[in-house]
């Protein structure tokens, strides 16, 4: 099994820059809740070897599920705490993981809607500030597992994933920030999930064709992996 190491070293190989924004008190409730929810989904061995399965890597850092399929359970994204190992700074909180939904991402990607989604938050003020929300929802979430967790974000202050707040650079991160804080949280997201709704869905169950899948399309399955790596 590869070490994790390179791959966490990837992360912060494509870490986006600073923003410095303030979420206002309401972003931080909001984030306070979703945290005392989600912490309570403390990953079983069996997520930890499915997520392995599916990353083709050991999760380190995994500590919680961040949204499972709606019908069989498995995990499609993971929450990473911000500081893995005491030592590795890790930004990429909400890790797309289920198999279905990375490669899903990696196609639409692959048609190039990053430059059009990039361009959408330059020229549509309201999605805009959705995004510039979602940067905020998204260092206000990392933040409070940060202090409750006791890690430092040091090296990842204001730093938060996939392009935000100003650019659409990796769906994967979008996708997974979607999954876990629902609909309206992040609207590129959002439009993304609706986009490759025919090929994933939380609500309808594809983890199990896709273990099949995966056994005869090893060239896909690589393919979707260093993609997913690169959130
Ligand atoms: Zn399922």
């Amino acid at each position: 099994m590869t070490d994790s190491t390179n791959s966490i070293r990837d992360d912060r190989h494509h870490t986006p820059r600073a923003v410095a924004e303030t979420p206002t008190p309401d972003e931080e409730a909001f984030a306070a809740q979703l945290l005392e929810r989600i912490m309570r989904d403390v990953p079983s061995d069996d997520d930890i070897a499915a997520v392995q399965r599916q990353l083709g890597r050991y999760p380190r850092g995994m500590v919680a599920v961040g949204r499972r399929c709606d019908v069989c359970g498995t995990p499609l994204v993971t929450v990473t705490r911000p500081l893995v190992d005491g030592k590795v700074p890790f930004p990429t909180t909400f890790y797309l993981c289920g198999t279905a939904a990375v490669r899903a991402a990696s196609r639409l990607e692959a048609q190039g809607v990053m430059a059009q989604y990039t361009q959408l938050v330059h020229d549509d003020a309201k999605i805009s500030a959705a995004y510039h929300r979602a940067h905020r929802l998204y260092l206000a979430f990392r933040h409070a597992l940060a202090v409750r967790l006791g890690d430092t974000e040091e090296h990842i202050e204001s730093v938060s994933a996939g392009g935000l707040p100003t650019r659409v650079k990796c769906l994967h991160a979008l996708i997974g920030q979607s999954l876990v804080m629902g609909p309206g949280a992040n609207p590129i997201g959002d439009m993304a999930l609706e986009r490759m709704k025919d090929e994933f869905s939380p609500s309808v169950c594809r983890c199990h064709a896709d273990n099949a899948d995966n056994a005869d399309n090893a060239g896909s399955v690589v393919n979707a992996n260093s993609t997913g790596e690169e959130q």
